[in-house]
């Protein structure tokens, strides 16, 4: 027979369970109830083995449906409670950070800045990217001197990035430019037109890290063998 102290008992471990049931039911009614809007994950417009040996598939793996993932959830959590700001584009939202609401302010700078700078640099990657040509070419030439003058300044800016970040090639007042910045920043933010980034080079370590480890320099050198010339020449005719 069961005493009153078992009975009592048995009553607090039913209780412990429910309580876990229905935070475990709360956990998951929070996943369901995610934003699934505005923003979403673009797909990768290749495989994610398409890029080895230079940048292996596991990292792309991760690096896309994680970190590219995670950015577009976040900004979408920081956009809910502002649907007007919602319809306007991710390179809008950039471009006037400090119009918008104080308290989402800083959300959007990382949130978004994380969304814009991988949704292009997926596209400005391709496999056996080889080397610009055309008019390109002769920009890159007469700005840095050589290709090999654009790659050295290019990398340069990408190794002194201290800690996580971005190095840039802008077209600036009809100039070929690199800048770095830092965290998910982007040229966008400082009122660079959207298409004026020409190419982006994360130098974050998640970008690199299970394949390169410490080894910055040695991902840097081999991302050079994928980038893509062809997107690149195109936002350049454009800009
Ligand atoms: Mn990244």
């Amino acid at each position: 027979m069961m005493t009153r102290r078992d009975a009592l008992k048995t009553t607090a471990l039913a209780t412990a369970a429910c309580a876990t049931a229905s935070s475990v039911s709360t956990l998951f009614a929070q996943t369901a109830a995610a934003p699934a809007g505005p923003f979403s994950l673009p797909a990768l417009p290749y495989a994610t083995d398409a890029l080895e040996p230079h940048i292996d598939a596991r990292t792309m793996e991760i690096h896309h449906d994680k970190h590219h993932a995670a950015y577009v959830t976040n900004l979408n959590k920081a956009l809910a409670a502002h649907p007007d700001l919602g319809q306007r584009s991710v390179e809008e939202l950039l471009g006037h950070l400090g119009t918008l609401p104080q308290e989402i302010q800083t959300a959007v700078r990382n949130q978004g800045g994380g969304h814009f700078n991988h949704s292009l640099f997926w596209q400005m990657m391709k496999k056996s990217g080889g080397q610009p040509s055309g008019d390109l070419a002769k920009a890159i030439d007469t700005g840095f001197g050589s290709f090999t003058g654009f790659q050295t300044k290019l990398t340069e800016a990408a190794t002194k990035v201290f800690g996580s970040g971005w190095a840039w090639l802008l077209l600036q007042e009809g100039k070929l430019v690199i800048e770095s910045s830092p965290n998910q920043d982007n040229p966008v933010m400082k009122g660079v037109a959207p298409g004026a980034v020409l190419l982006g080079l994360d130098v974050w370590e998640h970008a690199y890290y299970l394949k390169y480890q410490n080894r910055r320099p040695d991902y840097i050198a081999a991302w050079f063998n994928v980038i893509n010339w062809d997107f690149v020449s195109e936002r350049f005719a454009k800009a």
